[in-house]
């Protein structure tokens, strides 16, 4: 339910950004939870300061061109949102993608600004990528592309203006290609205008960790708010990229036992345990499909029909794309009693999927908080950038953790003030308005 003052800035957004469904579906999110805020605080209902949350400071598209190795010359098209930089510089990572559009790009960004300010880091919020499929490309495609793509790009970057990194379709390698190319046009070596970076060439460690123990990290927390752990669950985690594999790795680590994963293409489930090396093996070595653990675990089954959410647990963890999560999925994991769910991906579970957790009395960490652990060991990146200096990995985890027991903190203690105990989607996205808020007033009408 949406309060009533809060109604007509839905409706002009809605008017003024007409099909963009993940957007839409974003804001109308946060600003369902911004009734009880402006009951508390009027003064956040002035200036029109929800209304400039909602609309990004910049937006840019661009075409850009690339020869493929049969010499024909492709355009993709280039965005980047740049949406708030109260608390810092836009920060947020690019998703090369064929779904990419304005709206999915917008949605993310927004998304952005509330996880960034839950890091209680300088940084602000921002988004961009292509709609370039980047699936079946050679590397010397991909690196004639992100040079094309970073030819336009670079213009709007720079360490105190606007830092990208990685997100869905670009890992280490497009962040060196990206790097690599904005140090050629600018003939500086502004290591802090990129993270998600290359060990060698100033990358952190526990940077490609770190989404993935975050999230762990989060739900971890969580379930101790309910005397529980990891410890001995049947999880499942969809996904297989990224943040999907570190989540496995973590919930390992804390004893808990991961029978399933996914792609695009279809699920696994081994019922002895997710063998991870074989998981690392076939997607960040191989660039393969989930598919293949089947042929080479024959324990396990392989299903391109029905949804990795069938799959019984007391865990979830969707970790793959928006809106992945139904109503329809959610009854399911309900049906077979999950106890907790925690959003490795930006947005995977649908309104209705939220909803019907939160009736069933799910634990439920929204990505805004459970995924902040990317974006903040970006923003450790930066500072070691900044400093010249390196951190370990034992250093760089030990902070990570402390960031995210923080964001599961304050998330609760918000939604208690505010009147929904354990409801960490009002806590998350009450406490990053505040933050982004405050320095909104603070700054001025601009
Ligand atoms: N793409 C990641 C996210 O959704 C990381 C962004 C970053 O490190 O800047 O938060």
């Amino acid at each position: 339910m949406i309060d009533e003052k809060l109604q007509p800035i839905l409706n002009d957004v809605l008017r003024r950004n007409a099909g963009e469904t993940e957007f839409l579906q974003a804001v109308q999110e946060v600003l369902e939870s911004l009734g009880r805020v402006i009951a508390k605080h009027p003064e956040y209902a002035d200036n029109a300061l929800i209304e400039r949350i909602c609309e990004p400071e910049r937006q840019i598209i661009f075409r850009v061109p690339w020869v493929d190795d049969d010499n024909r010359v492709r355009i993709n098209r280039g965005f980047r949102v740049q949406f708030n930089s109260a608390l810092g510089p836009y920060k947020g990572g690019l998703r090369f993608h064929p779904s990419v559009n304005v709206g999915i790009v917008k949605f993310l960004g927004f998304e952005q600004i509330f996880k960034n300010a839950l890091t209680g880091l300088p940084i602000g919020g921002g988004k961009g990528g292509s709609d370039f499929n980047p699936r079946g490309r050679s590397d010397g495609e991909i690196m004639r592309f992100c040079q094309s793509f970073m030819t336009e790009l670079y213009r709007h970057l720079g360490e105190y203006t606007d830092v990208p990194a990685g997100d869905i379709g670009v890992g280490s390698r497009e962040v060196g290609y990206l790097f690599g190319q904005y140090k050629r046009l600018t003939n500086r070596y502004e290591a802090a205008v990129m993270t998600g970076k290359g060990l060698v060439y100033g990358g952190s460690r526990a940077r490609t960790e770190a989404t993935g123990y975050g999230a762990a990290y989060f739900v971890e927390r969580m379930l101790a708010t309910r005397a529980g752990s990891f410890d001995g669950k049947r999880v499942v985690v969809s996904g297989s990229g990224n943040v999907a594999i570190y989540t496995i790795e973590k919930i390992r680590e804390f004893g808990g036992k991961v029978i399933a994963c996914s792609d695009s293409g279809g699920f696994v489930v081994d019922e002895e345990g997710i063998d991870l090396d074989l998981v690392k093996e076939i997607k960040q070595v191989r660039r393969g499909r989930i598919s293949e653990y089947a042929e080479l675990r024959p324990k396990a089954r392989y299903q391109d029909q029905g949804s990795v959410w069938n799959v019984p647990c007391d865990i979830a963890m969707p970790s793959a794309t928006q809106n992945e999560l139904t109503g329809k999925d959610a009854k399911a994991l309900i049906a077979n009693g999950v106890v907790a769910v925690g959003e490795g991906a930006n947005m995977p579970c649908t309104p209705e999927a939220v909803r019907l957790f939160h009736e069933a009395g799910v634990l439920f960490g929204p990505g805004k908080a459970a995924n902040a652990g990317g974006v903040a060991t970006s923003a450790l990146e930066m500072q070691q950038n900044a400093s010249r200096d390196s951190w370990t990995f034992e250093q760089t985890e030990t902070r990570l953790a402390a960031i995210m027991h923080d964001i599961h903190d304050r998330c609760a203690a918000t939604a208690e003030e505010y009147g929904r105990p354990g409801d960490y989607v009002l806590g998350a996205n009450v406490a990053g308005f505040i933050r982004v808020a405050e320095a909104m007033k603070a700054l001025g009408v601009i």
